[in-house]
């Protein structure tokens, strides 16, 4: 489980993260919505220390994240998967490397075993025929179900998506979504920012509608989508068709 407390984060006086407590359990999906610079990919950060933030606790297995030290987050780190809205795959490396590399420099895994292991998890993301192939010659979509496999090839106890298909052509939005509820079905914690709202009512154990660093709405999806309190969250389930 991850349990955030009152988390704030400031950039040069401007707070945008106010305050934020909740919790996600063990192998539920949180969903986080709300507009353009509400603070959602500033409070992904936060939760998974790509950047701390600024006060606050965050206590990932009962281990406060904000009081390690720079050698238990990095031990940490492996435990947490991060999938981005641009893929950031590495070009010059072909897909089963990209997924190999961190197995091989972190996990100290053989290539042998580096490269097993890696096709296991592009069979699981349907990209095994594309092992040899480099990133550039790949969709959006295809890129973005490979980066999905390189995250969990480090067998992470949580992932986070930060927009998962906001760079994507629609005709690949779809394949980049069954995965991520693929994962969701076999209770995989998960903590996803996206804008697919009829994905969002799907897989989600909870969802938080964030508006001007604040969470303003939680609820479980059928609270959310058929009794939402606030304004902007009816606003924002309109958008499900
Ligand atoms: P979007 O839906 O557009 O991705 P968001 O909800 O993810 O928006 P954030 O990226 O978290 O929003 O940004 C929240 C606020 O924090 C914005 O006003 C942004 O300008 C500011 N901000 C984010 N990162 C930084 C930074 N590194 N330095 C200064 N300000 C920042
Ligand atoms: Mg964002």
């Amino acid at each position: 489980a991850i349990t955030v407390k009152n988390v704030k984060k400031e950039f040069k006086g401007n707070e945008v993260l106010k305050g934020i407590t909740g919790e996600v359990a063990e192998s539920q999906v949180l969903t986080i919505i709300g507009p353009s610079g509400s603070g959602k990919s500033t409070l992904l950060r936060a939760m998974s220390q790509l950047d701390a933030p600024s006060s606050g606790t965050v206590i990932f297995e009962g281990e406060d994240l904000t009081k390690s030290t720079k050698k238990d987050l990095s031990h940490l780190g492996e435990k947490i998967g991060m999938v981005f809205q641009n893929f950031n795959l590495f070009p010059n490396q072909t897909v089963l490397q990209n997924v190999t590399l961190g197995p091989i420099r972190v996990k100290k895994l053989s290539l042998e075993q580096a490269n097993q292991e890696a096709m296991f998890y592009l069979k699981q993301v349907g990209m095994a025929d594309k092992a040899a192939a480099y990133p550039n010659s790949l969709s959006g979509g295809q890129k973005q179900r490979v980066a999905i496999a390189r995250a969990l090839a480090m067998q992470p106890k949580v992932l986070f998506f930060d927009e998962p298909t906001s760079a994507l052509d629609p005709e690949n939005v779809k394949e980049v979504l069954k995965v991520i509820q693929k994962l969701a079905a076999e209770k995989m914690t998960m903590v996803v920012v996206t804008h697919e709202m009829n994905f969002a009512k799907k897989i989600s154990d909870k969802i938080w509608l964030m508006d001007n660093g604040k969470v303003i709405e939680e609820g479980d999806p059928q609270t959310i989508f058929t009794n939402p309190k606030e304004s902007l969250t009816k606003r924002f389930i309109e958008q499900v068709v």
